[in-house]
């Protein structure tokens, strides 16, 4: 009887539908967030605890951008599995703790796959381990034997079910081997190209399952091009595309020009003319909309479809009510059964939304013009899942001094500098720092910690060692 009832609530807390340290994150989020970014859209504190992202674990990169955030000890630091690994597994460890057991995070640096493929592995697992869903964040210049060696590992077994990985590719990066100076975005599509096909080739050998990001950063010199890289990369297979306006952090020495002129609305622009109709994005917010701007949607026969309508009222009813209802349950990386579960036992509390999600699902299905075309498109292995993004990363000249007054609990009086402060204090994108306890803002740590942290690991992994 004992044990019958302690497999019980076993089962019971396993289909629960918030993890309680999720829950608890949660409300930590929320109660931390400026007034202003309470909106009804607002997902972060009610359904995502943020992003997460490594620093000072392999700094060092073999491209050269322009610009570039790294700072400009980066590249004198020797990349190192056993501190990649050591580096990850604390951080890990401490954002666990303070965000709940389930968080998407980047495996970011420098570029990723200088990591032996051995190590870069661990450090996958080692974030997996910590109820991370890791992200590889690359340049794509990458060879597939690397890949394969990643997924497969030495006794040639597959040792990942899936993996994520971000290809960043611009006409703003010098030395990829074949296109060493582009001269335009439409030189680097063959490598776009060749990047998810080494997935999708991975896929037929392994059975490997993939999620890719596409990754640019737009300065005023590529802006022009953004457009027709949307229509050119959205047929190739990637799930999202990223846009990161470029911003005056990391190495001066690799700014070319003023980057201030290129803000979100500039690339939305670009990105609403590629697709020539209006991306909404105002019906989900992510931290404060002056960092990001998202659009969550679907391909079907080559046409971009929105999730949520931010200008039907039974949408944004049907968003409401997820938000509310639905808010932190992990959809992503539970396995199918599990999440019914724990769908079943919100809906046991809620079965009024039933009703709202099909409303929902009428919407969207007519939209896309019909289930019968949905279904011949996904046969056809034309729908896919597709988000935009725009995410600007702030100038070091503003974070530096709005930070080190939020030190000191001051709220700045310069406007420019108190809506950077509202940004960080809304940020989506935290770093952690295990020997002082603290979670920083991805600007922050480049715009403020990189340099300091990186002369340190500049000492301590030393190009020749010593
Ligand atoms: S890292 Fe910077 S730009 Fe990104 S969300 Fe945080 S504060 Fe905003």
């Amino acid at each position: 009887m004992g044990r019958l009832t302690a497999r019980w609530r076993e089962l019971v807390e396993r289909t629960r539908p918030v993890h309680p340290g999720t829950a608890r994150a949660l409300a930590e989020r929320w109660a931390a967030l400026p007034a202003h970014v309470r909106t009804p859209a607002q997902v972060l504190g009610r359904h995502a605890v943020g992003c997460e992202g490594t620093h000072g674990v392999f700094p060092r990169c073999n491209l050269t951008c322009s610009p570039c955030y790294h700072s400009a000890d980066a590249n004198k630091v020797r990349v190192d599995g056993g501190h990649t690994l050591r580096e990850v597994t604390a951080q890990m460890a401490l954002l666990r703790r303070r965000r709940g057991p389930y968080a998407h995070a980047q495996l970011i640096g420098g570029e990723v796959t200088l990591l032996a493929p051995d190590d870069h592995a661990a450090a996958l697992q080692a974030m997996r381990a910590a109820g991370r869903s890791p992200m590889s964040m690359t340049h794509g210049d990458v060879d597939a034997g690397y890949l394969r060696a990643l997924v497969t590992g030495p006794d040639g077994r597959r040792r990942f079910d899936r993996l994520s990985f971000a290809g960043h590719f611009d006409s703003l990066m010098r030395g990829r081997r074949g296109a060493v100076r582009p001269r335009s975005e439409a030189e680097l599509h063959p490598f776009r190209q060749r990047f998810v096909q080494q997935f999708r080739d991975l896929r037929a050998e392994t059975g490997l399952r993939y999620h890719l990001a596409h990754t640019m950063t737009v300065a005023p010199a590529n802006l022009d091009q953004v457009a027709a890289t949307v229509r050119a990369v959205l047929p190739m297979g990637f799930s999202m595309m990223s846009f990161q306006p470029a911003a005056h952090v990391g190495d001066a020495r690799r700014w070319k020009e003023s980057y201030t002129e290129v803000d979100a609305d500039a690339v939305w622009a670009e990105l609403e003319r590629a697709l020539g109709r209006r991306v909404p994005h105002e019906a989900v917010e992510f931290g404060d909309p002056r960092c990001n701007r998202l659009a969550f949607g679907f391909l079907a026969d080559g046409a971009w479809h929105p999730f949520v309508d931010p200008a039907d009222p039974a949408e944004l009813a049907a968003r409401d009510a997820f938000l509310a209802h639905f808010g932190g349950v992990a959809f992503s990386g539970t396995p199918p059964v599990l999440l019914a579960v724990k769908v079943l036992r919100v809906l046991r509390h809620h079965p009024g939304d039933v009703a709202v999600a099909l409303r929902w699902a009428r919407r969207v299905l007519r939209r896309a013009g019909g289930p019968r075309r949905l279904l011949t498109a996904a046969r056809a292995r034309r729908l896919r899942l597709m988000t935009f993004e725009v995410h600007s990363f702030m100038d070091a000249a503003d974070v530096a001094p709005a930070w080190a007054l939020m030190r000191r609990g001051e709220v700045a009086e310069e406007p420019r500098l108190r809506a950077t402060q509202e940004r960080l204090a809304a940020c989506t994108y935290s770093m952690a720092h295990p020997e002082t306890g603290e979670l920083v803002p991805a600007c922050v740590q480049h715009s403020v910690l990189d340099p300091g942290e990186n002369a340190r690991l500049r000492r301590l992994l030393p190009l020749t060692p010593v």
